[in-house]
């Protein structure tokens, strides 16, 4: 059951596609990585000015992280129990266009076409130009996100994109070229691979193994965390477990993750 939050005429809802067990030490190589838990895999539905946004499609029914998921990819089963159908999204957007964050984009039984047949699908121009001309990246975004541009429903978008009157993207560029988070509303910021683990919360310096540009997706994790910190700011953190939504606070000296109550 996917968890919903309204706040201010904004709705965000926490969307689940599988999770897994990772080895955190390959996540985090020259960290150590001494952390527990799950991988989530989320993404996220912002209903707001009258418009059904999905933030980013999880890994979708054709690709797995190494070693495979735990929990299956569901993210339509979820979107159904919010009472959201493919039909029903006006705009998919993407904070990075890893094959984590583009799976159910496209049906790829022929016709290969948009599983979301309304939508326009909103793409970080500076991931576009990086990933779309090379050779070496993975088929999930080969298969899910290059055809966007022939399918005709690609819209390439820069810092300050207003995706609805209340939801802008703001590039936070490190984990790739055109990494983007997106504020809702006045106080929500979906903060896309910003951190993959709570405890990077802490240790901002931690270097995720798919981090494009390691000291620029620190120096943008320490900003962003640090402004969500000081503002009191609803988060989303897709990797984080679900609801993947909460607040980042410190207690104790410490910065920590303070999940919302689901209940
Ligand atoms: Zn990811």
């Amino acid at each position: 059951m996917a968890f919903r939050i309204g706040r201010g005429g904004v709705e965000i809802v926490a969307l689940r596609d599988g999770d897994h067990t990772p080895d955190w030490i390959w996540h985090f190589p020259k960290d150590g990585g001494d952390c527990e838990g799950c991988l989530n895999f989320g993404a996220f539905l912002v209903i707001a000015d009258g418009k059904t946004v999905l933030v980013d499609t999880g890994w979708g029914p054709h690709h797995e992280p190494p070693g495979g998921l735990t929990a299956p990819a569901g993210l339509l089963a979820d979107m159904a129990s919010a009472g959201v159908g493919p039909d029903d999204v006006d705009l998919v957007v993407f904070t990075h266009l890893h094959p984590d964050h583009v799976g159910w984009n496209l049906i790829l039984d022929p016709p290969v076409r948009p599983r979301f047949p309304r939508a326009r699908y909103l793409v970080p121009r500076e991931d576009w130009l990086h990933y779309n001309v090379r050779d070496d990246i993975h088929p999930g975004i080969v298969e899910q996100a290059l055809p966007l541009e022939r399918l005709g429903v690609l819209q390439l978008i820069d810092d300050g994109h207003r995706v609805t009157s209340s939801i802008r993207a703001i590039a936070a560029p490190g984990h790739t070229p055109g990494h983007t988070v997106y504020a809702a509303g006045d106080d929500t910021l979906l903060l896309g691979d910003l951190a993959h683990h709570p405890d990077v919360l802490e240790r901002t310096r931690w270097h995720q193994r798919f981090d494009w540009n390691p000291e620029e997706a620190v120096a943008t994790r320490e900003k962003l965390l640090d402004q969500a910190e000081r503002e009191g700011t609803l988060v989303g953190l897709g990797h984080f477990p679900p609801p993947s939504l909460g607040h980042v606070i410190r207690k104790d000296g410490r910065r920590i993750w303070h999940p919302l109550e689901t209940r």
